[in-house]
């Protein structure tokens, strides 16, 4: 079932729109136009939502922390803002300690969205669209950007990736979800769990910019191949998880294949206490494990505060800075080819 309502109004007075997933479990997704947002993700039996968000436009624009928003056309930095595509050289908005960060000065994230389908069958689905200008941000090309949300009747959020530009450019979406299994307003994911399917991580420096190894986790705290807390990862004294002040770190998930658009299994995440667990899948080549080391929000939903390590975040994503690491997945998107990718998280509950 699908129920679209008024989520208010952009300051232009444009109409920002909610859409509410639900599927046969009564279980609800909603997402926002503005910013291609998971605004909320509620589970009916449990009376919990599982996202953190915000009730109000104002307070989603004036928010610094991406909370829930589809991040362009650059997700997590490149270096200076600058690299170049067969010699030919760019430089983007640069919006972080002098690199560019999730688009730039003004990413993805704040623009509205045009609804472009609705699916309303069995598996619920919307598909929002987004045309990015020649320029913007200072990336070359007018691109066009498609991303559907699909709720199943397994508790399995898809989202799928679509885009296109008209001239040779660079790319790469992600969502900055930060969940947290026991529900947004329930404090630190301390003693939350995660596992990796990832057997090397590219180490970086205090900026986050990689350096360009992609090292084996093996004997290093990065090595998530069993179920470990948070917070002991949090609170570890390795130099690259202190400089980050917690995790901040891009994972290289096993088995990528730049011919194939399969998803692979990233990420296993569980909350103990309440025996929800979460999948987290992608096509992509990459994960950043966010632990949400800076978060802060006075005016979150329903009267809530948000503080470091209220939630995590798990972005699929291009490596960090790949437009200037050749030996890193590409994320060159040629003129008239067509980008695709798939990342999906699935809730199970024991
Ligand atoms: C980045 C962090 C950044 C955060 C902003 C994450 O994806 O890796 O370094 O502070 O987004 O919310």
């Amino acid at each position: 079932m699908i129920v679209r309502n008024s989520f208010g109004k952009m300051p232009d007075g444009s109409e920002v729109e909610a859409i509410t997933l639900e599927n046969a479990l009564g279980n609800q997704v909603v997402i926002l136009t503005l910013g291609a947002t998971i605004q909320q993700w509620n589970l009916a039996t449990d009376s919990v939502d599982l996202v953190l968000g915000f009730d109000s436009v104002e307070d989603y624009l004036t928010d610094a922390h991406y909370i829930g928003r589809t991040v362009g056309r650059y997700a997590n930095r490149i270096a200076a803002g600058k690299f170049a595509i067969d010699g030919d050289g760019h430089q983007v908005s640069v919006n972080q300690k002098g690199n560019s960060l999730h688009g730039g000065e003004s990413g993805f994230h704040n623009r509205l969205w045009e609804i472009a389908a609705i699916d309303d069958s069995e598996t619920p689905s919307v598909t929002v669209t987004l045309t990015s200008p020649d320029g913007d941000q200072g990336f070359p090309g007018t691109l066009v950007t498609q991303v559907t949300f699909t709720l199943d009747n397994h508790d399995c959020l898809t989202i799928h990736y679509t885009a296109e530009c008209d001239k040779d450019t660079v790319f790469n979406p992600t969502q900055h979800t930060y969940f947290n299994l026991r529900g947004h307003n329930s404090g630190k994911v301390f003693d939350q769990q995660v596992r990796l399917i990832a057997s090397q991580y590219t180490p970086a420096d205090d900026r986050g910019i990689p350096t360009g190894e992609v090292k084996t986790t093996r004997g290093t705290p990065f090595d998530l191949s069993e179920l470990q807390p948070f917070g002991q990862l949090i609170k570890h004294q390795h130099p690259e998880i202190v400089a980050a002040n917690g995790l901040d770190h891009n994972w290289c998930i096993d088995g990528f294949d730049p011919t194939q658009i399969e998803e692979r299994l990233a990420a296993v995440t569980v909350d103990p206490a309440s025996g929800r667990k979460m999948l987290t899948r992608t096509s992509m080549p990459g994960l950043q494990v966010y632990t949400a080391n800076f978060l802060g929000a006075a005016n979150a939903k329903q009267g809530s505060k948000y503080a470091p390590f209220d939630g995590f975040c798990l972005e699929s994503q291009f490596y960090p800075n790949s437009p200037n690491e050749p030996a890193f997945p590409s994320p060159v998107l040629r003129k008239g080819q067509k980008f695709q990718s798939t990342t999906s998280y699935q809730i199970v509950t024991d």
